[in-house]
């Protein structure tokens, strides 16, 4: 399998070599020239596959349709290494939750639980497995990489427990001083690992953002300091995402001419990307349904066919905080597939349109209906009120416990149930991280797990230091050996 640039590139790459760059060289993102096809006796072989050997073994089987430089044997033990009841707390991985109450015949929805990693949060999936990679290809190539990222809470910790004592991998992570919650803090400044360098810079996210832009923007230190990042544009992130899309429809139905839907908490759109990829391949999905926030760049562009990218000043900053972005990074995938794969119009829009004008209007192009007519998109939006009543009717209907950004894809879910399709909403993160809103809703703390109790207590190895991008080259040098 070659990848291609979404921006028209003639380079074609392999998995291997795209697996440490972040963007093509044109700026675009990379995608498989095209997308393996599987028809129903492969559906069967991989349901059996689920069945038999589970989450590790069916993460092999779709990621070696992707994956030809790395020998099958090493991508086995990979995955075998990544996805363990040990790390996940249930054999399944990620087990899906009937949402069902007492008496009634079927469930209203499902919850597909995908936050029992090591931060309780979706992106550990993903990840988990590309830290692995990474370790697994750097010490092929006898190289070394310094992870340089900034985060307002999941990526960063995401990022900090996959790498965590991996040969060859440090991590650099800036976050905002006093800013992320008291748990998230703890989860993070209490890592000790000797690899991994948690900078809280007096400033917002912001600041830190524009420092690791400006460090990258230093090619000469980033070339001599071996930098790369983490962030969600990565493709074998979104690969080991597409992995949960099967896992759940294995789950929720016994034989391959039932569908199911997805409804998708989304930000960046990486997550929602992977079940498109999944649906691509011919898995069986009616709905692919978007969630936003009051954040809401992706409902706008599903309603509309206008993609405008926000500003600052009117991106808000939310209880689903995960969800705050200004602009959707992984979204460009989706639109090149809807254009027909032009990589010239594709880059015309996320090139230059976004660019000068910060928005395109796909609203007379006769494809825009296919986003749902043909790729099955839906969305709808959530705010904070909304989160609030869904957690409350949720836990009162049956006694669960979400999180805010779950809520956020159960209230968009209701909206969109069809008949005879059962519907999975994807739980990205457990209501421990989020416990300020919990306590507004329901007026009690959520239940920690036993691996988190007292973390709050425990050392903390984090370095404050102002938003000056020159200093944290300073301290990137000085920690590099
Ligand atoms: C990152 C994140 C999201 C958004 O996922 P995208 O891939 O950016 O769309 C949703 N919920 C939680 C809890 C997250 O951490």
């Amino acid at each position: 399998m070659l990848y291609l640039s979404t921006r028209g590139h003639a380079d074609r790459k392999h998995f291997c070599e795209i697996l440490l760059e972040g963007l093509a060289p044109d700026g675009g993102l990379y995608l498989p020239e095209s997308y393996p096809q599987l028809g129903d006796t492969d559906l069967t072989r991989l349901r059996q596959v689920w069945q038999q050997q589970g989450y590790a073994a069916l993460a092999f089987e779709i990621l070696s349709l992707y994956i030809d430089d790395i020998p099958a044997a090493d991508l086995k033990a990979l995955c075998d290494k990544t996805y363990t009841a040990a790390v996940y707390g249930t054999e399944a991985i990620v087990p899906l939750k009937p949402l069902q109450a007492k008496g009634s015949a079927a469930p209203e929805l499902y919850l597909e639980a995908l936050s029992n990693g090591p931060t309780l949060a979706f992106k550990d999936m993903a990840m988990q497995l590309l830290g692995n990679l990474f370790e697994y290809e750097l010490g092929r190539r006898g190289e070394e990489l310094n992870i340089l990222g900034a985060t307002s809470g999941d990526t960063g910790s995401a990022a900090e427990y996959a790498m965590r004592g991996k040969k060859g991998v440090r991590v650099f992570m800036t976050s905002p001083h006093g800013r992320m919650s008291p748990f998230q803090q703890a989860q993070m400044f209490s890592l000790l690992d000797q690899n991994i360098h948690n900078i809280a810079i007096e400033g917002v996210f912001d600041d830190c953002q524009d420092i690791v832009k400006a460090v990258s923007n230093d090619l000469d230190f980033k070339r001599k300091y071996k930098i790369g990042t983490v962030n969600s544009i990565n493709w074998a992130r979104l690969l080991a995402q597409v992995v949960y899309y099967f896992a759940g429809y294995f789950q929720a139905t016994t034989a391959n001419s039932q569908q199911v839907s997805f409804t998708v908490p989304s930000g960046n759109f990486g997550n929602v990307c992977a079940g498109h990829v999944a649906r691509m391949m011919g898995l069986p999905v009616a709905q692919l349904v978007v969630a936003t926030n009051e954040n809401d760049v992706l409902d706008e562009f599903f309603r509309t066919g206008i993609y405008r990218v926000r500003g600052t000043a009117d991106t808000h900053e939310t209880s689903s905080p995960s969800m705050d972005i200004s602009k959707a990074s992984n979204f460009e995938r989706f639109v090149f597939d809807l254009l027909g794969r032009d990589g010239a119009l594709t880059k015309s829009l996320f090139g230059d349109a976004l660019n000068t004008q910060g928005r395109f209007d796909l609203s007379g192009d006769a494809r825009f209906a296919d986003a749902s007519a043909r790729y099955g998109f839906v969305s709808g939006k959530s705010t904070h009120a909304n989160r609030l009543v869904t957690i409350r009717q949720v836990f009162e209907q049956y006694g669960v416990m979400i999180d805010t950004h779950t809520a956020d894809g159960v209230k968009v879910a209701r909206e969109n149930l069809q008949a005879g399709v059962p519907m999975l909403v994807l739980e990205t993160a457990l209501p421990i991280k989020f416990a300020g809103t919990i306590v507004e809703a329901l007026g009690r703390e959520p239940e920690r797990p036993a691996k988190f109790e007292g973390i709050e207590a425990l050392p903390k190895r984090v370095k404050v230091m102002p938003a000056d991008a020159e200093g944290i080259k300073r301290y990137i040098a000085e920690h590099c050996h």
